[in-house]
């Protein structure tokens, strides 16, 4: 692919991790800048497209959200077609829900090639005060599965942004590597 194909490219980002992590709130924060208190399942829109600049090139992320189907093993085969990336979230305040990334991973590794970008991510940093897992678990947890990792709030938006933003920049870096 040369740097033409590139403009345009649509590269297909899944968000994973047990229910009410927030990931419907981080999608919807990086999207549209909302955040919903009361959240019903996901039903209904399925993903979102997002457009960056990197390197001077708009690039486009589709982010498939999972339509309310967190109960292990239910996330169909085709929700992780074609992705090549994927954001594994975790809620810091409930620890059941960071002893659950190893088998979101294991579910990642059955659907897509192990190469894609994969960020861990420890959501809902703004409840600090009743955090039941350690920034330290989470980042050692990432670099021994060779993960990013970013504690993120959809509720007053930290590193929001920049979580996606990482995770749709490596995917562009790893597209160029496979062509250069
Ligand atoms: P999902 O099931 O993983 O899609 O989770 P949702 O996005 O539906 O969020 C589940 C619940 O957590 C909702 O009540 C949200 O308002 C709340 N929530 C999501 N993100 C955050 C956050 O960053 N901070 C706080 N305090 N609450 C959050
Ligand atoms: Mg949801």
């Amino acid at each position: 692919m040369d740097d033409d194909d590139c403009e345009g490219y649509l590269f297909k980002v899944v968000i994973i991790g047990d229910s009410a992590v927030g990931k419907s709130n981080l999608l919807s924060r990086y999207s549209r800048n909302e955040f919903n208190i009361h959240t019903k399942a996901t039903i209904g829109v399925e993903f979102q497209t997002q457009s960056m600049e990197i390197d001077g090139k708009e690039v486009k992320a589709q982010i498939w959200d999972t339509a309310g189907q967190e109960r292990f093993r239910a996330v169909t085969s085709a929700y992780y077609r074609g992705a090549v990336g994927a954001l594994i979230v975790y809620d810091i305040t409930r620890r059941t829900t960071f002893d659950s990334v190893g088998r979101w991973l294991d579910e990642l590794n059955i659907h897509s090639d192990t190469t894609i970008a994969r960020m861990l991510v420890g959501n809902k940093s703004d409840l600090e005060n009743i955090r039941d897992v350690s920034v330290e678990e989470g980042k050692s947890l990432a670099e021994a599965e060779g993960l990013f990792f970013m504690e993120t709030s959809a509720l007053d938006s930290t590193n929001v942004r920049t979580a996606f933003e990482m995770v749709i920049k490596e995917i562009y870096n790893n597209v160029s590597r496979k062509v250069l």
